[in-house]
C-alpha cells in the first residue's frame, strides 16, 4: 500500500487517556508500517472545554510514548474559513441549501416524527425553496433520500446504513461556524488522510461524513472504529479500574515502550505474542487482526509487562531512565551520573515493577549509615549479642582484605562461616539487616561492594550499638 496517511485527532479537553493513546498507537503504527505519514489535528472547536494546557499535555504524552508525528499539528479553530469554502462549493454545486427554519421549528418537526413513531429528523422543508443567505439561516446538505451508505470497517467489517435514516444535516450553523462533521471531512481530505482509525463512539458520524465526501466528489478514506477499552468488570473504564491518564503512568515510572506494547495488544493480536518492541509492532501491524470486541484493561498485566521491559533493557539505559526518579526521591544530586546507578539497577531491577519502585529500592544503599532506617522487627531480631559479634569479627576480616570487591567479599564471608562451623543463616541476617535496615535487598557481597569498605564498616558499627526499638 503506497502513501498511507493517518492522523490522530484529540480534543484538548483533558489529558491523553488510555483509549485515546491506543487509537494514537494504532494510527501511528499503520502509518509507520507502510512508510506513510502520521499527522496530528487538535480538535479544539469546543471553546468552553478546550484548553491550551491540555494540548500541551497531550503532545507531551505523545512524545513520551515515542509517537512522533509528521509536520506541525493542525488546529481546527484556525480553519473556519477553509471549512466554509467547502460549504460554498457544496452550495454552488447544488449539494447544499440554505435553510431558514428556526430551532423551534426544527424541534417541532422532530416532535412530529416522534409522534408518528419515526426517527426524529428535519423534514426537508427548505430543500427546494432556493433560499439565499440571510440572518439566522444555516446551510444543510441535500442528502440522498434513498439507497444505502456502505463501508467496510477495518475493525467491524461491513456497515450499511439506510440513507432514509439520515436527515439533511447542518453543515454551517446560523452563526457561520461549520459543524463538526463538515470540519472533519475537510480536514481529513486536506491532510490527505487515507485511513481513519478512531474510537467507535464516532461510528455513527461516519455515514454522515461519507455523504459529505460524496457530495464533494472526494475519495472516501478507509475507516476503522476501535471499540472502547473497558474495565475488568466490563464496565466503562475509570480510575476505579486503575486507569489513569498517560501522564500519570509516566510519573509513576512506567516505561513508555511497555505502555505502547500493552496498548497495542489491547484490541490487536499477532499470534500469542504478548510483548512487542517498537520495531516488532511496526513490522507486524498492518491494520488486520483488530479485535471488534471491547478489550478489558488489566492493570496487573500492564505492571507485569512493564517489569518485563525493565528487565530486558540494557542496564545503562535503565539507569538513565531511573535517574530522574532517584533524584525526585532526594537520593542523588543533579550532578549524579546514571553510570553510578548501574550496579543498583543490576541488583534491584528484578524486584521492582516500575521506575519509582526501583528508585525507592535504592534508598538503603544511597543514604549514609546513620540515615539508614531500621525495620524494628528485623533489627530486634538480628542485632543480638551473637549477631553483633559476627559483625565485629567480619569487620576485622574485611578491613584486612587487599581488595574489597564482590568476589573477595564473598570468599571471605564463606570462609568465615565454614572455618568457624557457623551456619550461613545465622551470619547472614545480622549482616543483611545492618546493611539494608531490613531483611531484604540483593546479594550481600554485591551490596557491600557497592557501598565500599568504609560505608560497610560504618553500618556494622551502628548496628553493634543498637539497643532495641
Ligand atoms: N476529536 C475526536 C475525539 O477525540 C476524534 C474524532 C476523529 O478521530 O475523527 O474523539
Ligand atoms: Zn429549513
Amino acid at each position: 500500500m503506497g502513501n498511507v496517511v493517518t492522523r490522530f485527532a484529540p480534543s484538548p479537553t483533558g489529558h491523553l487517556h488510555l483509549g485515546g493513546a491506543r487509537t494514537a498507537v494504532f494510527s501511528w503504527l499503520l502509518a509507520r508500517h507502510f512508510g506513510g505519514k502520521f499527522f496530528l489535528r487538535i480538535e479544539d472547536t469546543d471553546l468552553l472545554r478546550s484548553r491550551q494546557e491540555y494540548t500541551d499535555s497531550i503532545l507531551a504524552s505523545m512524545r513520551w510514548l515515542g509517537l512522533d508525528w509528521d509536520g506541525e499539528p493542525v488546529y481546527q479553530t484556525q480553519r473556519a474559513d477553509l471549512y466554509n469554502s467547502y460549504v460554498d462549493r457544496l452550495l454552488a454545486s447544488g449539494h447544499a441549501y440554505w435553510c431558514s427554519c428556526s430551532p423551534e421549528e426544527v424541534e417541532a418537526m422532530r416532535e412530529e416524527a416522534r409522534q408518528k413513531g419515526l426517527k426524529p429528523r428535519y423534514n426537508g422543508h427548505c430543500r427546494e425553496l432556493g433560499l439565499g443567505p440571510g440572518p439566522g439561516r444555516c446551510v444543510r446538505l441535500k442528502a440522498p433520500q434513498s439507497g444505502k451508505i456502505v463501508f467496510d470497517d477495518l475493525v467491524k467489517g461491513r456497515i450499511a446504513v439506510d440513507a432514509s435514516e439520515l436527515d439533511d444535516m447542518v453543515l454551517r450553523r446560523a452563526d457561520g461556524m461549520p459543524t463538526y462533521n463538515m470540519a472533519v471531512v475537510v480536514d481529513d481530505h486536506e491532510m490527505g488522510v487515507t485511513h481513519v482509525l478512531r474510537g467507535d463512539d464516532h461510528v455513527s458520524n461516519t455515514p454522515r461524513q461519507i455523504l459529505i465526501y460524496e457530495a464533494l466528489g472526494l475519495p472516501v478514506p478507509v475507516f476503522g472504529h476501535v471499540p472502547m477499552i473497558l474495565g475488568k468488570d466490563r464496565q466503562k473504564l475509570s480510575k476505579r479500574h486503575g486507569a489513569r491518564a498517560v501522564i500519570e503512568y509516566e510519573q509513576e515510572g512506567l516505561l513508555p515502550q511497555a505502555l505502547v506494547s500493552y496498548l497495542a495488544r489491547l484490541g490487536w493480536s499477532h499470534g500469542n505474542q504478548e510483548l512487542f518492541s517498537q520495531e516488532e509492532l511496526i513490522k507486524y501491524f498492518d491494520g488486520t487482526h483488530l479485535n471488534p470486541a471491547s478489550a478489558a484493561f488489566d492493570f496487573d498485566k500492564l505492571d507485569w509487562a512493564n517489569a518485563q521491559f525493565m528487565r530486558a533493557l540494557p542496564l545503562l539505559e535503565l539507569a538513565r531512565e531511573v535517574a530522574p526518579f532517584v533524584k525526585a526521591e532526594g537520593l542523588i544530586g543533579d550532578d549524579a551520573r546514571p553510570e553510578d546507578l548501574v550496579p543498583l539497577c543490576a541488583m534491584f531491577r528484578e524486584r521492582a515493577s516500575n521506575l519509582r519502585e526501583l528508585a525507592q529500592a535504592f534508598r538503603p544503599l544511597l543514604v549514609k549509615a546513620d540515615g539508614l532506617e531500621y525495620v524494628p522487627k528485623d533489627a530486634d531480631r538480628h542485632f543480638t549479642d551473637a549477631g553483633k559479634r559476627h559483625l565485629g569479627e567480619l569487620a576485622e576480616i574485611f578491613r584486612r582484605l587487599p581488595d574489597f570487591d564482590a568476589g573477595a567479599i564473598e570468599a571471605a564471608l564463606n570462609a568465615y562461616v565454614a572455618d568457624n562451623g557457623y551456619k550461613f543463616k545465622e551470619v547472614a541476617p545480622p549482616v543483611r539487616t545492618a546493611l539494608m535496615g531490613f531483611m531484604g535487598g540483593s546479594h550481600l557481597n554485591e551490596i557491600m561492594a557497592f557501598l565500599g569498605l568504609s560505608e560497610t564498616l560504618a553500618r556494622f558499627e551502628r548496628a553493634k550499638t543498637y539497643c532495641g526499638s
